[in-house]
């Protein structure tokens, strides 16, 4: 296939050369079908056409990754690599991926709809997160304990075993890796499940691994469903472990499903995160970021500001400004490097935004966007979208929207920004923007969220906790705890002197059988 001409490039798709015709699983260092040969379509973003089959998995495809990924473990060599050689190959797989990167973001953007230059920060991201991961493993140290004269004790850190990794449709390569790395470097050996949405970025795993030397067995990959293969992966007997990113719906179901064989749970779900702009605020830092915080990566970002709470002395201004600079942004082709808005992942993800934005009138005052961008009639385009006034009772206040949709909303005191940013059943990331160091730091330890940034957007530090409170997660990846999530800590007592005893059935042995 060749790259379709661009005439007009904000409107013209681009097709990338050498697209597969259909993705297979792969099992055990091999490309394969599904057992009974069953596909299901893949859409891209801009035309809404099928443009490859994916296989579609099963309980019986994913037993046979499974069983893969449990011999790969139990006789293979990968738990028991040396840190640092199994640091050289997540290197090698960095390096690959970095050396890639431009391939990748083509793929992703035209199978995701997310916007070029923002898929080629996502692939990079990759690559530095297989990098941060070989870092730490050889910089692991793990705790002895003395009882002086009596024990020493040290934990001996083992792999888990078989790691199931369930990732979701927004930036999918690099949420992938954001699992991948820790799990292959703790020496667990994995399955991936990833977004039927999306598979396509996903299939190029396999040749990477290939490439940097991973054995056959500790990778694999199946697509699929989720309620037929992601399940089967949760409920699998064989299976020690589940991280999961998703909706936190799916995450509850799978709570409930992974509970008869006991597994450990990670679970990143969704969220509704605010970002509060006191009247004090660097207005324009604050304007520049809060606009970035909701509509990049097409809104579709699990910590998107999604809610705005503006001290009402700045207000007006701060909505004026705001609408303004949404009602600029480019929407359009997501090849186009000048894009800032893409197209929307799915037809039906575009029903459920474009759905919320027609809610969104009842509820609130709309001030820019409300639908679809003038000469883009096809496509999951939808217009950067700014509701105001908008009370803490509404739909678009409480609901995960995840598209280019924002609910602004006025307050009065630092109380009132408190319970209005609390007010929801999600606590991912919430966003400060404030000069005063005191009410900063006051508000980020009273916000029930995983993640505060004051003065900021989102700006990961690799070596942080990642993941949010209440119905946005549980449990805390990012740094030495993803590699605790994939490992076992076990504890090992050396005793140093005869340890005291007492004598069961010792003191009247003499006379037993007298
Ligand atoms: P989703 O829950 O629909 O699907 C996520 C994955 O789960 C997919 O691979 C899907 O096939 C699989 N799945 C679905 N049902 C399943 C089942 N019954 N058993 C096992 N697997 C199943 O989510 P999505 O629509 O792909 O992604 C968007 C959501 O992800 C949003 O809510 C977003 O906030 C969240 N997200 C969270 C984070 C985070 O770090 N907290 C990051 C990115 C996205």
């Amino acid at each position: 296939m060749t790259t379709t001409p661009t005439e007009d490039s904000t409107t013209a798709q681009h097709v990338p050369a050498d697209l597969p015709a259909r993705i297979q699983h792969f099992i055990d260092g091999e490309f394969v079908d599904s057992l009974d040969g069953d596909t299901f379509d893949v859409l891209d973003p801009v035309s809404n056409q099928t443009y490859l089959q994916a296989a579609a998995g099963k309980q019986a495809d994913i037993d046979r990754a499974v069983a893969a990924a449990r011999r790969a473990f139990d006789e293979g060599p990968w738990p028991h690599l040396l840190p640092r050689e199994r640091n050289r190959i997540l290197n090698r797989i960095a390096d690959i991926v970095e050396s890639r990167d431009s391939r990748l973001a083509e793929l992703e953007t035209f199978d995701s709809g997310l916007p070029i230059t923002q898929a080629l920060g996502q692939a990079r991201r990759a690559a530095e997160n297989f990098r941060f991961f070989a870092d730490l493993i050889v910089a692991q140290i793990d705790d002895t304990y003395k009882v002086p004269g009596k024990q020493v004790n040290y934990v001996n850190r083992k792999p888990k075993g078989v790691a199931g990794l369930i990732t979701p449709w927004n930036t999918p390569f690099m949420l992938e890796s954001w699992k991948l790395a820790p799990a292959l470097a703790s020496g667990c050996t994995v399955v991936l499940k990833p977004a039927e949405f999306t598979p396509l970025s996903a299939s190029l795993w396999a040749d990477i691994f290939r490439e940097a030397g991973v054995p056959d067995g500790v990778f694999n990959l199946v697509n699929g469903l989720g309620e037929e293969a992601g399940d089967a992966l949760v409920k699998h007997d064989d299976v020690q472990l589940i991280s999961f990113t998703g909706e936190s719906s799916t995450g509850q179901l799978i709570f409930a499903n992974a509970a008869p064989t006991l597994k450990g749970l990670s679970m990143e779900l969704g969220g509704k995160s605010p970002a509060i702009v006191f009247a004090d605020a660097d207005l324009d830092a604050a304007i520049d970021s809060t606009v970035f915080g909701v509509f990049s990566l097409n809104g579709e970002r699990c910590t998107a500001g999604s809610r705005i709470l503006v001290e009402r002395a700045v207000y007006d201004d701060f909505v004026t400004r705001y609408a303004e600079r949404a009602e600029n942004i480019r929407v359009g082709n997501p090849h186009d490097p000048e894009t800032e808005v893409g197209a929307l992942v799915h037809p039906e993800h575009y029903d459920k935004v474009t759905g919320y934005i027609e809610i969104g009138k009842q509820e609130g005052r709309l001030v820019a966007g409300g639908g679809r961008p003038e000469g883009l009639e096809t496509g999951n385009y939808v217009r950067p979208t700014v509701f105001v006034d908008v009370p803490r009772t509404a739909r678009i206040f409480q609901e995960e929207i995840f598209g280019p949709v924002v609910a602004i909303t006025p307050f009065d005191s630092d109380e009132e920004a408190l319970e209005l940013a609390n007010d929801v059943k999600y606590g991912l990331a919430a966003y400060v923007w404030t000069s005063d160091l005191e009410r900063a730091h006051t508000l980020a330890q009273s916000i029930d969220a995983g993640m505060v940034w004051l003065n900021s957007h989102n700006v990961r530090d690799l070596r942080t906790p990642f993941g949010g409170v209440k119905a946005s997660g549980l449990g805390h990846e990012g740094g030495y705890r993803s590699l605790d999530f994939y490992s076992d800590q076990q504890a090992v007592h050396i005793s140093l002197a005869p340890v005291h005893t007492p004598k069961f059935g010792a003191s009247n042995a003499s006379t037993v059988g007298a």
